[in-house]
């Protein structure tokens, strides 16, 4: 069976993320928490990586980097900062028009968001839920020159700091379609930024789409479609959130090893004590394991294989959960310390809560997975 085509062509793209992760985006990571702001520092550093257009096609100024190199450079970036993970990866999500979009949405939208001139957002949740895709209420109706967009989107990460939203909106009674709105569109408001437990450098607020008319060529493709569309990206886009939890537990791993080597207790360092090394025996476990799904249902994606569904799932689990665990070993290992914004695990731990959260609960997730295992 294939197991994963994750080998040494991805090692020096892994290293060199990690160089830049380490020496331009750690050094913010507790400011943009604690002053609950965007990563502006590492965002702009970013550029000269191309990060923000690392999936995007050459022809539109990006890398055309894979489905490996994005969720490599996710993990990366979380393995530090979660923030900085979260908005660098969310300027992606306008791949879907790169997929589906026409060739002048293409040239609109694109270019800026591979040279950081412009961020993007993507609105799908409503007050009333986020689980039940199909309960959209957000309405989008034709118009003579236009559609007219009603409702409001929760929890949109980049609300209000992004310049373009793709808003997921009821085109007909079960038919939805994809919307490009502009932050400068009549009828576009925000709310106020959420004032949230963690990932605090991610800008989270509602948008509110009142009487929004936009012209006839702001829709994604077939107005009818946008739930196929974001099925399409679906599974590609469970791979980059199961490696941003991953991220989130090596970093809080990464800095267990270092504390429980130099924190001495009884004469000698705590890693000294069995209890310590098997509490970080299971937390190496926990990580390697999700890496090792996660890279595995990346390979099946990648290749269309069967399966690639309930396997995308179980990394987006298997990776998430061990985020949270994870992190909150790695504070009990740092005694009092690990309670203080000092140390980084406070700020993991507040992090790694999130991922279980988003992109299809955990729940969701564990109840496609036995949908998928009662099946057989
Ligand atoms: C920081 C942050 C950023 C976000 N960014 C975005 C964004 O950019 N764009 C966007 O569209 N959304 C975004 N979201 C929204 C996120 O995707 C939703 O919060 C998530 O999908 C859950 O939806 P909900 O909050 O409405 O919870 P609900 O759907 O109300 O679920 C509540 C609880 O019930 C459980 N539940 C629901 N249905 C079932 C079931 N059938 N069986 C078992 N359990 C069930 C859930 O697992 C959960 O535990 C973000 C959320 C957060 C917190």
């Amino acid at each position: 069976m294939l197991i994963s085509q994750y080998d040494d062509t991805y090692a020096s793209f892994r290293e060199q993320v990690r160089r830049f992760a380490k020496e331009k985006v750690a050094p913010f990571a507790a400011k943009v928490d604690d002053e609950a702001r965007p990563p502006l520092e590492a965002y702009q550093a970013s550029l000269d990586l191309g990060l923000p257009g690392l999936p995007f096609s050459e022809a539109f100024g990006g890398q055309e980097g894979d489905v490996f190199t994005q969720i490599i450079t996710v993990e990366e970036l979380a393995r530090v900062c979660a923030s900085t993970a979260t908005t660098i990866s969310t300027c992606w999500i306008m791949m879907l028009v790169q997929r589906f979009g026409t060739d002048a949405q293409k040239e609109m939208i694109i270019p800026p968001v591979v040279r950081g001139e412009h961020r993007s957002a993507w609105g799908l949740t409503e007050p009333k839920g986020g689980s039940d895709l199909m309960g959209v209420v957000t309405s989008a109706k034709r118009t003579e020159t236009g559609w007219l967009l009603n409702g409001t989107k929760r929890f949109i990460t980049n609300g209000g700091w992004a310049d373009w939203y793709l808003i997921f909106a009821r085109t007909e009674a079960d038919k939805f379609g994809i919307f490009l709105v502009s932050k400068d569109d009549a009828g576009v408001s925000f709310g106020a930024p959420e004032r949230k437990m963690g990932l605090r450098g991610s800008p989270t607020s509602d948008v509110i789409l009142e009487n929004c008319e936009i012209p006839l060529d702001r829709v994604i493709g077939d107005p009818a479609k946008g739930g196929d569309y974001i099925r399409a990206g679906l599974l590609a886009s469970r791979l980059k959130y199961a490696a941003h939890g991953l991220g989130i537990a090596q970093g809080a791993l990464d800095e267990a090893i270092a504390y429980t080597q130099q924190r001495e207790q009884f004469g000698r360092p705590i890693a000294d004590f069995q209890m310590i090394k098997g509490m970080v025996a299971d937390m190496a476990m926990k990580v390697e394991a999700g890496r090792t799904m996660l890279m595995h249902a990346a390979t099946l994606v990648v290749n269309q294989l069967p399966d690639a569904k309930k396997y995308a799932s179980m990394a987006k689990v298997l990776c998430t959960d061990a985020a949270m665990s994870v992190a909150t070993d790695a504070v009990q290992l740092h005694g009092g310390y690990g309670f203080l914004k000092d140390y980084p695990v406070e700020r993991m731990l507040r992090d790694a809560k999130v991922t279980q959260i988003w992109e299809g609960t955990n729940q969701i997730q564990r109840l496609m997975i036995a949908k998928d295992v009662y099946k057989r």
